[in-house]
């Protein structure tokens, strides 16, 4: 399996090296071919260029693209914008899924006081191609008086993402689908959840409901543990997801997945962390987690059975670490070479 690499910025490069053993010694039996490539903004300082082409030829060309974070505060586009080119990989590989399960891990301090906490397991699917990211590098102002960004929500983006979602809740203990809108004051949103009944009667066996974005980011705080899979657009998506991240203990524990038809992109819900960049800090599980979901996806795709063992043993090894291990983003000291050997051992 040919991985195409793409460390990036900051704590990108260092969880990535974290990840890397793990997955290896997991998935014995089958060959990763872990191809490094040069993407993010520090790269963009070095040349002008963020993604380079050599790069994207090879993100479009690899089985899986295992990508650590871009970005960083000082450096720029000329019009101010962030040098992100998760944005761009996500349009370009069309990887419409944007799939960020929280669950929580055993030994990780939860927010919620509620011992019901320790149940959450939900995912939140995040349409990934269009909604208000369509206007992405096309807001305009006009005379200094009025800014415009435009919410675009498509037949297809929204068939492909619902008809993703029913499949992953279907393969899901508890068959739950819930779709959260704005439904009931726009268009754009009435339509999305118009789209997702219709792709709902071809999936019988998956319980469908709706819910306002509103009322989910209460439900979030009073009963988390009552969702299953969530599809939204692309914006709420953004903001649930972080919401999500930290009720099951931060960004150093939340994976994720960008998916496609054709591409796989897998890729911690973190930033660069410049704040803690270079420290051996960083906790490096959702890193090795978002490398889990890449090998479980590669099963699926390729019928191994051999990576979808190596996905859930790598889980199960996370699963043990932190009824010992406090890592420093809790007010502990295990940095990213402790959790990384802890994992490995557990292996
Ligand atoms: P972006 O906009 O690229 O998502 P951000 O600046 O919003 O990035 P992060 O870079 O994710 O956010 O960092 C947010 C906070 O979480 C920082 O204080 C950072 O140190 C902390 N953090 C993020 N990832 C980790 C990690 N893997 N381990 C420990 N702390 C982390």
């Amino acid at each position: 399996m040919k991985i195409c690499v793409l460390p990036g910025d900051g704590i990108g490069v260092e969880v990535i090296e974290a990840t890397l053993p793990v997955l290896e010694k997991a998935a014995k039996g089958v060959t990763l071919e872990f191809q490094h490539y040069p993407a993010g903004a520090q790269h963009y300082k070095k040349t002008g260029d963020a993604l380079p082409d050599g790069t994207f030829a090879a993100a479009q060309a690899a089985d899986a693209i295992l990508f650590g974070a871009m970005g960083w505060p000082d450096i720029r586009y000329p019009d101010g914008t962030e040098i992100a080119p998760q944005l761009d990989l996500r349009v370009r590989l069309q990887l419409y899924a944007g799939v960020r399960p929280a669950r929580a891990i055993p030994g990780i301090p939860l927010p919620l006081a509620d011992p019901r906490a320790k149940e959450i397991d939900l995912v939140v699917v995040r349409e990934s191609t269009e909604g208000l990211f369509a206007s992405r590098g096309k807001g305009t102002v006009e005379a200094d008086r009025e800014a415009r960004d435009t919410m675009v929500i498509t037949r297809s983006g929204s068939e492909r993402v619902h008809e993703f979602s029913f499949r992953l809740a279907a393969r899901r203990p508890r068959r739950s689908l819930t779709c959260v809108d704005k439904a009931n004051v726009f268009t754009s949103m009435a339509f999305f959840r118009k789209v997702f009944y219709e792709v709902a009667k071809r999936h019988p066996g998956v319980r469908a409901a709706h819910h306002y974005i509103d009322a989910t980011a209460l439900d979030m705080v009073r009963k988390p543990w009552d969702f299953d899979v969530i599809v939204t657009e692309n914006m709420f998506g953004d903001i649930l997801s972080d919401l999500t991240a930290g009720l099951v203990g931060g960004m150093g524990m939340a994976p994720s997945g960008d998916i496609g038809d054709e591409h796989g992109l897998f890729q911690p819900c973190h930033g660069s962390a410049p704040d803690i960049a270079g420290q051996g800090k960083a906790n490096p599980t959702a890193c090795i987690l978002s490398g889990a979901m890449m090998l479980d996806w590669l099963a699926e795709r390729s019928g191994s059975a051999v990576l979808a063992q190596a996905a859930r043993r790598i889980e199960q090894a996370v699963d043990e670490i932190f009824k010992t291990l406090q890592p420093f983003e809790f007010g502990g000291r295990a940095g990213t070479r402790e959790i990384r050997d802890a994992v490995l051992s557990n292996l």
